[in-house]
């Protein structure tokens, strides 16, 4: 069997917050609780968003609060960024343009939302099909006015697949997803194809990420079969919210690590109330991760979005 292989793909858009440093810290206890390999690998695709400063700062957030990695980020050099893996990206985009699954879109992004009703939770449509058939004329006629994105192409088709946190899941591609994005009109290439390239890429066998990304993986699953790649198994960890069960804001403290690093001090009275929270203990004192690898389950997370006590937002 092949060792278990995870990974923290952060996109370095802002500050690290408690969200983001639950699912390090539930993706690092997965693989180190069974002897894995762990590796941190920057989704920097929109470079303009993602300076490498903040990068940078993910690290130091991530060391501080004990967590390591095999292999990836600064040390492991710049192919650990995604902006520097397009060219692994287009060879991807070449095999599926050889199977005649892509086309070119046109569509604004006011005509997106004047055609489409509102649907998933991420803000995304089910796309109509608008550009699908276009004729080469109409295709060549189009490029002279605006450069195109591209979409793959989608069947009716239902794919199913277990989550290891969530159960089971079941989309039809076509009615629940609609043909999708890879490449974005200025060539940048989206998350979906570069996210299953780099997981396969760099032998990754369980992907560990937000209940908010569950939508995206029949997406990911379906690409990684048209690619011929080994798809990971998935764990779509619960969210967190505030008490009442909103998602959290910055109106319910600032939960990012700069503020929590000032504020406590020590890592471990935060993973404390996260473990206790997320039900990996029963109550909040402060805990070590190697303490929490040590008997570390699955079974204990539940798959319901978490409220953070009112103390923890009280604290911070
Ligand atoms: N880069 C994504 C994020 O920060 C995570 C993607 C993934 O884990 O698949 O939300």
């Amino acid at each position: 069997m092949q060792p278990v292989c995870g990974r923290f793909a952060p996109t370095p858009s802002g500050r690290i917050h408690l969200g983001n440093i639950l699912c390090a810290m539930l993706s690092w206890l997965s693989v180190r609780s069974v002897g894995g390999r762990y590796l941190l690998r920057i989704e920097d695709l929109d470079a303009m968003r993602c300076p490498r400063s903040l990068a940078d700062l993910i690290e130091d957030d991530l060391h501080w609060f004990g967590i390591d990695w095999d292999d990836g980020g600064s040390a492991g050099g710049e192919q650990w960024y995604q902006s520097n893996r397009s060219g692994l990206y287009d060879i991807c985009y070449q095999q599926l343009e050889e199977q005649d699954l892509l086309y070119p879109c046109f569509c604004s992004r006011a005509e997106l939302h004047a055609a489409q009703a509102p649907h998933r939770s991420d803000g995304t449509y089910v796309y109509a099909g608008t550009c699908r058939s276009l004729t080469p004329e109409q295709i060549a006629e189009k490029r002279k006015r605006r450069p195109p994105a591209t979409r793959v192409k989608v069947p009716d088709r239902v794919v199913s697949f277990t989550d290891g946190c969530q159960g089971q899941y079941t989309e039809n591609l076509a009615k629940d997803c609609g043909d999708f994005i890879i490449r974005r009109s200025d060539g940048v290439y989206g998350y979906q194809l570069a996210v299953v390239a780099d997981d396969a890429a760099m032998g990754v066998t369980e992907v560990v990420r937000g209940r908010d990304l569950l939508e995206s993986t029949p997406r990911q699953l379906y690409l990684y079969e048209k690619l011929g790649l080994q798809a990971p198994v998935f764990y779509h960890i619960p969210l967190l919210t505030a008490p009442d069960g909103r998602r959290l804001s910055k109106r319910d403290g600032d939960l990012d690590l700069g503020v929590l690093r000032e504020k406590l001090g020590r890592p471990e009275p935060i993973i404390g109330m996260l473990a206790a929270a997320i039900g990996l203990r029963s109550t909040a004192q402060p805990v070590t991760l190697q303490e929490l690898a040590a008997d570390f389950s699955w079974d204990k997370v539940p798959k319901e979005d978490v409220a953070l006590p009112e103390e923890i937002l009280r604290k911070a």
